[in-house]
């Protein structure tokens, strides 16, 4: 009789459990469902669509500048929306859980991606065929390095009502060694998730996603680096310059406890203070950090001593950074930190007015 009862209980214990699975399962699958395809769906291109070939072939410069782009680089604009204010947590959004997918196959699935190698081309490559299955136009460049490799930077643009361009760059390469989950997997992963999440929204600014290639240092002077971003701003056409009014750098922010934007503080800052107001305002909390020394630490240097508004967003500080222990493991736990970092630029850039990229445009210095 006892047993009978046993084995009654058990018999409940095993439904019970069978059914929160089912349930769990349910859930999971509801969660993902709808992201799953979004990806796919979003590849029907414009026929008349100038998409670069995706191998990393001596790509020349193309000479469409950000915004005089073929409409094929345009996303569609049927899923518009006029409202520009979104509540944190609102779909659709920035979505954390594909920034951290990002993360994971640039850290873990290719590892070090050392400027100008093969591995570092396989990440360029893993952003490029993303962002081409978004529906982008993705246009590859060479960026030779003074050791005679080559590195690349990735380039996509979302078409606003207004020409003037914001640029969002992450880096994508790592130091030898080093998986660089956070430092530089993070940064480009975060681009990566606001060119899917931006992609059906309209936006007043016209925003360029660029992944740059060769952030790191290549050999022991700290001078040696951001090639990438560096010859983004070399080679600008005039009307690039033109209509280009600031840069926002997004480069480790899935490690620390305190949230920066940060500059040289030798360029315009007005975008810095536009970012500090925004998040004070909205609940982001960052804190302005100058980079130490002359040297600027991330991509967002080449623009700020070219006279452009340019701030770089990071979380700081990764005791782990430049190692081997800038792994996945390091960072998986951290989804909080990558979500407070790309909503808040992402809520940024779709509140910016035709008045705030005017009062861009007349911050610039340029010579
Ligand atoms: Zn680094």
């Amino acid at each position: 009789m006892r047993r009978r009862a046993r084995n009654f209980y058990l018999r409940v214990a095993y439904v019970a459990a069978a059914l929160f699975l089912l349930a769990a399962v349910g859930l999971v699958i509801a969660a993902h469902w709808p992201r799953a395809g979004a990806p796919s769906e979003a590849v029907a291109l414009d026929a008349t669509s100038t998409a670069a070939p995706l191998a990393i072939a001596p790509t020349t410069e193309v000479s469409a500048t950000s915004t005089s782009t073929t409409t094929s680089a345009s996303p569609s604009t049927t899923a518009a929306t006029t409202s520009t204010t979104i509540p944190p947590d609102s779909d659709p959004g920035f979505d954390s859980d594909l920034a951290m997918d990002h993360i994971k196959a640039l850290a873990s699935g290719i590892g070090p991606r050392v400027s100008g190698t093969d591995d570092e081309d396989a990440a360029i490559g893993y952003g490029a065929d993303y962002l081409q299955g978004l529906g982008y136009a993705v246009m590859i460049t060479e960026v030779p390095l003074p050791n005679g490799r080559v590195s690349h930077n990735i380039r996509a643009v979302k078409i606003g009502t207004s020409n003037q361009v914001i640029v969002v760059g992450g880096p994508i390469d790592s130091v030898a060694g080093a998986p660089g989950a956070n430092d530089n997997a993070s940064g480009s992963a975060v681009v990566l998730e606001l060119a899917r999440c931006m992609r059906d929204l309209e936006t007043t600014a016209t925003i360029e996603f660029v992944l740059f290639g060769a952030e790191e240092m290549i050999d022991s002077d700290p001078d040696h680096h951001h090639y990438g971003s560096r010859q983004f701003v070399r080679d600008m056409t005039s009307t690039e310059r033109s209509q280009l009014v600031g840069m926002i750098s997004v480069d480790m922010v899935a490690y620390g406890t305190t949230f920066t934007i940060r500059t040289m503080n030798q360029g315009p800052q007005e975008l810095r203070d536009m970012l500090l107001d925004f998040s004070a305002a909205n609940g982001y909390e960052a804190k302005f950090l100058k980079d130490k020394g002359t040297y600027g630490w991330s991509d967002h240097e080449p623009f700020e001593l070219a006279g452009y508004p340019a701030a770089w967003v990071e979380w700081r500080r990764d005791p782990n950074y430049h190692t081997s222990r800038d792994n996945w493991n390091h960072v998986k736990s951290k989804e909080a930190l990558v979500e407070r970092a790309g909503e808040m630029i992402f809520r940024f850039l779709l509140d910016l007015t035709e008045a705030d990229l005017r009062y861009l445009a007349d911050a610039r210095e340029l010579d």
